[in-house]
């Protein structure tokens, strides 16, 4: 079994080939590695071997762990699980980029309140449905105009791109092919909103040659996951 280290150089390995392939630099890509279900220890272990992002799915896992980790305090969170309104707030917290905004109401929750007007500012992706299933997280893409308008009209939010994850069942770079269209969709109403949060362990080569800004990969640096807790 190959150790923590030697995952993690074969994947850093790996993303500089396809940046290459693609004609694109490595360092227009951010690597974010999933620790969810993992201790704040191996997260621990990352940070020594020069990770400075990481992601969560789940508000209560990821709470804890950087609370355990605050003293890591150049560590980037990003939260790219589906999100309840209700755990808006608190998820703003310790996260500095949330890549799951699916809907109006999400949007809502995240927004500066006035009665903080000198609260910080979130960093959001506006996360596509590429799937049938509504019950998926993620906007349908022809929703994408309607609710980048209104995440673009909110206080404190910062509309950073476009966020998907490959159907299963659909060849991952047509899958791609569709975020980056979406992508260009959103350009046109927000010409800074130019990142593309796309790729995992099994697709990240697809998602950089379709212009994939923001790598999400667990397994494929962390090993297997635990059971979730
Ligand atoms: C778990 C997860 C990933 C990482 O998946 P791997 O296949 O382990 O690389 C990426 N994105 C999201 C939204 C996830 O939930």
């Amino acid at each position: 079994m190959p150790d923590l280290a030697e995952r993690l150089a074969a994947v850093r390995a790996d993303i500089v080939d396809a940046a290459r392939a693609a004609g694109r630099s490595e360092d227009e890509l951010t690597t974010i590695v999933v620790t969810k279900f993992h201790p704040a220890e191996l997260v621990r272990e990352l940070h020594a071997l020069g990770v400075r992002d990481v992601g969560e799915n789940r508000h209560q896992e990821a709470a804890a762990k950087a609370s355990d980790l605050a003293d890591l305090d150049d560590l980037t969170w990003h939260f790219i699980g589906q999100l309840q309104s209700n755990k808006a707030r608190q998820v703003r917290r310790y996260s500095h980029i949330v890549h799951s905004v699916d809907r109006p109401a999400l949007v809502d929750a995240l927004a500066r309140r006035e009665s903080d007007p000198d609260g910080e500012t979130v960093d959001v992706f506006l996360q596509l449905n590429l799937t049938d299933d509504p019950g998926r997280g993620g906007v349908a893409p022809a929703g994408l105009e309607a609710l980048a308008e209104h995440a673009l009209a909110a206080p404190g939010i910062r509309v950073r791109g476009v966020m998907a994850v490959a159907p299963l069942g659909e060849e991952p770079r047509a899958a791609f092919a569709r975020v980056r269209q979406a992508s260009d969709r959103l350009r046109s109403l927000a010409p800074d909103a130019t990142a593309i949060s796309a790729g995992m362990s099994g697709d990240f080569r697809e998602a950089i040659l379709e212009g994939a800004t923001h790598l999400r990969i667990g397994t494929a640096i962390t090993g297997s996951r635990p059971a979730p807790r």
